[in-house]
């Protein structure tokens, strides 16, 4: 598929009506993020074709990103308890094969809300539920959230350093480790379909939710875009090319990634400097340090706000000096 015509496949989805000239593919892919951007976590999924075998299923909480072909279904994120049955639909949709593996990126709910039932309609090669895959450090993490992950939603399948390949519908599957939003949390890339599956690392819809108490670290996400864009190769006049499927938000390329990075690294330097000069975090609240990003990445309140963004930073920074 060519690159414009993947614009044109984001703008029919996302509603916007499509100029069948290559010049307008910029401007058509700036209204189609808009677009993506609205879709919320209740309404319906909705089944886009990324690459390859690869496609992603936005709207079932996070986004759940899938490989089908000759050997099954492989899972990324299994999305939001309450949309069940809207993401297996949308699953079958695409394939009837046994769902052979899963990948937990992270442990919030909206990313592992279908774990067990998951598991449960899938089979491994041995006729056994799904074996879920996750690093070594999440499992742990889970039985110490405040309400634990139930013993049959957590993965047992884990694996410790800084990744782990398989090969998989005549894809080699790279999970690598990224202690950004937990110091659990991983991101998969599908070589050759060339997709990203990037988790929380990156997302396009807010500012970074740094888990701290979770273990998780403001340059874990620097370290862990940085592998991003180490492994995206971009197509033509920086569009296209490797597509990254964040945790939250539309379709994105590495430009997309770049900028995320760079916001995190300007922000983190500004916050550093701040407490090195003795600023609390009251100070640096009031000084305002994100207001050139505020209107791109804020979200109104709670995790990814801009309040919860500094402040996360600002502890965490403060936690590498003791
Ligand atoms: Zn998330």
């Amino acid at each position: 598929m060519t690159g414009f015509a993947r614009f044109v496949r984001f703008a029919g989805f996302a509603g916007f009506a499509v100029l069948g000239v290559t010049l307008a593919a910029q401007e058509q892919f700036i209204d189609v993020n808009r677009g993506i951007k609205e879709v919320g976590t209740h309404g319906p999924v909705h089944t886009i074709h990324v690459a390859g075998g690869v496609h992603a299923l936005i709207g079932g909480g996070a986004n759940v990103v899938i490989s089908v072909g000759e050997e099954g279904v492989f899972v990324v994120d299994t999305g939001a308890a309450a949309q069940w049955d809207n993401i297996i639909a949308a699953i079958r949709e695409l394939s009837n094969k046994p769902i052979r593996w899963i990948v937990n990126t992270t442990l919030d709910a909206d990313h592992i809300g279908n774990n067990e039932k998951m598991s449960n309609a899938g089979r491994t090669v041995n006729g056994n539920p799904t074996a879920i895959i996750s690093h070594e450090k999440l499992p742990i993490r889970m039985i110490k959230l405040p309400v634990p992950v139930p013993v049959t939603a957590r993965p047992v399948n884990t694996f410790f350093g800084d990744q782990r390949d398989l090969h998989f519908n005549d894809n080699p599957v790279f999970i690598y480790r990224s202690l950004s939003h937990t110091d659990g949390d991983v991101f998969v890339h599908f070589r050759q379909a060339d997709v990203i599956a990037a988790g929380d690392t990156f997302q396009t819809t807010t500012y970074p939710n740094i888990d701290v108490a979770n273990g998780g670290t403001t340059q874990g996400y620097i370290d862990g875009l940085e592998r991003i864009l180490d492994l995206a190769v971009p197509k033509h006049l920086e569009e296209g090319g490797t597509y990254i499927v964040p945790g939250h938000g539309r379709i994105s390329d590495e430009a997309d990634v770049l900028e995320y990075h760079d916001m995190i690294f300007i922000v983190r330097d500004r916050i550093r400097d701040a407490i090195k000069r003795g600023m609390t975090l009251d100070q640096v609240k009031a000084a305002r340090f994100t207001r050139d990003y505020d209107a791109r990445y804020a979200a109104p309140s709670g995790p990814g706000s801009t309040a919860n963004f500094v402040e996360s930073v600002y502890r965490d920074l403060n936690r590498d000096k003791k």
